[in-house]
């Protein structure tokens, strides 16, 4: 079965193949270098100075996020699943927060959030997804906080990059804290996140706050090469073996394969008659509008492809495929494929070849 949804997407042959080492007891001068490597690596990623990982899902560095940040009020953007979610941690923690909301298919503005902080004084940090998953939506977060800063340069802003680290080259000139994903991008299975956090990002934390997910402690030990707690030793060896991977390819050819196969995506499944959902499409996925998306989900099983269907009030309506990390030409077609025959299966639209026609016309030939 190929699992084409976004996060957890496939891990390749030569990740998995890093978890049959032998266990390297963590505080030893061979994980310490390994620590460190990855992190540098990592860097290139963020593009922002202190970076560490995490050893849980990618909601753990949200919420270490909001609790290390804010000090009287966050603005929340919720454009979705996980938009909403920044606030369900600021409310778990009682901390007080400003929701700013949006339909699943459209972007945050940057009028509305400029308006938000000008109100409201006591906000000081803002809490957005560069990705949205929800909806595969992609919200303007460079231009939002640019805009944030020239305002006021003390607001810190965070964004939820797991699904857009690995996918594209966030410019994080304007970004405080940026969030990864392990199993999103990263290709690895679930368990590790990863945060790149700016001076002024470090700044604001300060001695940190929690106790496992206390920031300051981390950065702290992580730039020594040693972790707080026991880490997630086998995902971090394999991130590093992932990263130089990407190396290898290049960064900058990984991002410019990943934004070609995202466009040739869009035109196979708009060559089908399909809607893409939202305003503004993120590169993680193709987010496609459908009323039978459960019905076509299950006919997709018969060719073993596995893709996500929709969230809360989008289930039933959307279905999902993942174009995070490194996919192969031929399983991404054999995807495209497997829809138009669903579609056919359905009485939707006669089966032609356009689909895998229109991916390989715009993906492979040139
Ligand atoms: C997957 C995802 C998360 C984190 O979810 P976990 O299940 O905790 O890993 C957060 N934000 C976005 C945008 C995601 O896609």
């Amino acid at each position: 079965m190929i699992l084409a949804t976004p996060g957890p997407v496939e891990i390749p042959l030569f990740v998995r193949e890093t978890f049959l080492g032998e266990t390297i007891h963590h505080r030893t001068p061979e994980f310490k270098a390994i620590l460190l490597e990855t992190l540098e690596r990592f860097k290139n990623i963020t593009h922002l100075p202190f970076n560490v990982f995490l050893s849980s899902s990618g909601t753990g560095a949200m919420e270490a996020a909001v609790i290390n940040t804010v000090k009287n009020k966050a603005l929340t953007v919720n454009a979705g699943k996980f938009g909403e979610r920044w606030g369900k941690i600021c409310e778990a923690h009682g901390i007080e927060y400003k929701e700013i909301k949006y339909d699943w298919d459209t972007p945050a503005q940057i009028d509305d959030i400029i308006a938000a902080i000008k109100e409201d004084s006591s906000i000081d940090t803002l809490f957005i997804q560069i990705s949205e998953s929800a909806g595969g939506l992609r919200h303007p977060v460079e231009e939002i906080a640019a805009e944030v800063k020239l305002i006021n340069e003390d607001i810190i802003i965070v964004a939820d990059g797991i699904t857009a680290l690995g996918v594209e080259d966030i410019d994080t000139a304007n970004i405080d804290i940026v969030i990864g994903g392990s199993q999103k991008a990263f290709m690895l299975p679930p368990g590790l996140a990863m945060l790149g956090i700016s001076e002024a990002g470090f700044k604001r934390i300060g001695k940190g706050k929690g106790f496992y997910f206390n920031l300051a402690n981390e950065i702290k030990k992580q730039s020594e090469g040693s972790t707080a707690f026991t880490p997630a030793t086998s995902h971090i060896i394999a991130l590093n073996e992932v990263l130089k991977k990407l190396e290898e390819i290049g960064l900058e050819n990984h991002y410019k394969n990943t934004a070609k196969r995202h466009d040739a995506l869009i035109h196979a499944i708009e060559e089908l008659g399909l809607s893409i959902f939202p305003q503004n499409p993120a590169l993680s996925m193709a987010a496609v509008y459908f009323e039978k998306a459960e019905e076509l989900r299950k006919i997709l099983k018969k060719y073993e492809v596995n893709v996500a269907g929709g969230q809360d009030h989008m289930k039933g309506k959307l279905f999902r495929i993942n174009n995070m990390g490194i996919i192969e030409d031929y399983k991404m077609a054999h995807i495209i494929n497997a829809v138009e025959l669903a579609l056919d299966e359905l009485g939707v639209r006669k089966y032609d070849g356009s689909g895998v026609k229109i991916y390989t016309a715009e993906k492979i030939k040139v």
